[in-house]
């Protein structure tokens, strides 16, 4: 049984892993051929299966060659996952990778041949195994707008232990403190040196494909809340989140308002500089709302050229503010698409006070800043209408 516990068997059970990594990969590479972190990820589980039955054969009589292609084949497979990490986070994989994998071919080569020991190979392997890891790290700990997720906070971890395990082996090596040998029995060499770093790596691996999973999700999503042109939420999840609001200024007693906003005169945006043109001003004005508003504001599309925004815990006085400056900030905007000509916008606004208005659901409320939308567009349009509760009658 002791027999059994060598690096053999450890390169045995990782050439293992990483064809089952190789496997989800390449099949989630077929799935969606566009995506190439899969691509790099597929191919970094392959090199690592080669790679590792070739060293197994290291000391056989096939000579040095082995060693040779075995040990560049697994640097080549590192950098394959950080290239995929980059082509995961929109970068283009680097460069400087072939010349990584070529300059450790070349000084391994001549470790091997010039017949340097064993620790000194060990070392510049493991170093330069160390340094990969640690650039897959880099590349997730500095992407951007990064939030912790369990799957990154994996690939951090998995690879920062295998770095440092791999650091750890290279200085043992070069200390002669332990029988680095691949016959070698000593449990520092086979646990502590090739099956914790063969577990991080695989760790590290299924953490790449729950982040790659997690990315398809958010973007389900995104796809499913929000609308393709504007960016903005769209109609249905506008709706849930405004009952959900509505429901909290109910139950905290806070106020709360709602402004319906429509582009005033956009059949003839469109008319005169064709539907693109239409389009662009659509976007210009959602974002310029979404600059004009506050983060914790809601805006959507209610449909058409018919903006929404909910405003929690906003006053009428405050609302009433907000309103005139999103009007002065449309007409204020440029309009490449149509000649840079003026775009206005009409606004209805209900701000919802928790003492005098005490029933009304988010359905009232929307009709409300609806039906104050309305009396603006009558009244001229290019200004703001609130409805009030009291006189039940928009009011200027
Ligand atoms: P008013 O001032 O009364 O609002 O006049 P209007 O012309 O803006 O109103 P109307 O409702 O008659 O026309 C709205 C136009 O908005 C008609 C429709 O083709 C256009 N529209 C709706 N959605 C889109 C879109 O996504 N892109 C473009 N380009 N146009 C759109
Ligand atoms: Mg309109
Ligand atoms: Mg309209």
């Amino acid at each position: 049984m002791d027999s059994l516990w060598n690096s053999y068997t450890a390169n045995v059970g990782y050439a293992i892993s990483q064809l089952c990594i190789a496997i989800i990969m390449g099949g989630l590479y077929f799935l969606a051929p566009t995506e190439r972190s899969t691509r790099y990820w597929a191919l970094s589980g392959l090199l690592s299966v080669f790679g590792s039955t070739l060293t197994a054969f290291s000391i056989s009589k096939f000579g040095h060659l082995p060693l040779i292609i075995g040990s560049t084949m697994m640097i080549g497979a590192m950098t394959a996952k950080w290239w995929g990490t980059q082509a995961f986070f929109g970068k283009k994989p680097a460069y400087i990778g072939w010349y990584l994998i070529l300059g450790f071919f070349i000084v391994y080569s001549l470790v091997v041949l010039l017949q340097f020991t064993i620790a000194v190979r060990t070392l510049l392997f493991s170093i330069m195994l160390a340094l990969l890891m640690f650039l897959n790290v880099v590349e997730v700990v500095g992407a951007r707008k990064l939030k912790l997720s369990f799957a990154n906070s994996l690939v951090i971890i998995a690879y920062t232990l295998a770095a440092a395990d791999f650091i750890l082996r290279g200085i043992l090596s070069v200390s002669g403190s332990i029988d680095l040998s691949p016959q070698s029995h000593d449990p520092i060499n086979v646990f502590g040196l090739y099956l914790i770093p063969m577990w991080c790596n695989l760790l590290g691996s299924l953490g790449l494909l729950l982040m790659y999973f997690e990315s398809i999700i958010h973007e389900k999503e995104h796809l499913a809340t929000h609308d393709e042109l504007t960016k903005l939420y769209n109609r249905r999840a506008l709706v849930n989140l405004g009952r959900r609001e509505v429901d909290l200024a109910h139950r905290y007693q806070r106020p709360i308002s709602i402004f319906m906003l429509d582009i005033d005169n956009f059949k003839m945006v469109n008319d005169t500089y064709g539907h693109d043109a239409g389009d662009k001003v659509l976007r210009t004005v959602s974002q310029a709302l979404s600059k004009a508003c506050r983060n914790t504001d809601i805006i959507g599309r209610y449909g058409g050229e018919e903006l929404c925004i909910i405003c929690p815990q906003t006053t009428k006085e405050e609302a009433t503010s907000l309103g005139g400056r999103l009007l002065e900030a449309m007409r204020n905007l440029h309009h490449p698409a149509c000649d840079n000509r003026q775009v206005t916008c009409s606004l209805g606004l209900y701000a919802w006070d928790p003492h005098t208005d005490l029933a009304a659901s988010w359905e009232a409320m929307l009709h409300r800043a609806d039906t104050a939308l309305y009396a603006a567009k009558a009244a001229g349009r290019n200004q703001m209408l609130q409805y009030n509760i009291e006189s039940d009658n928009p009011l200027r």
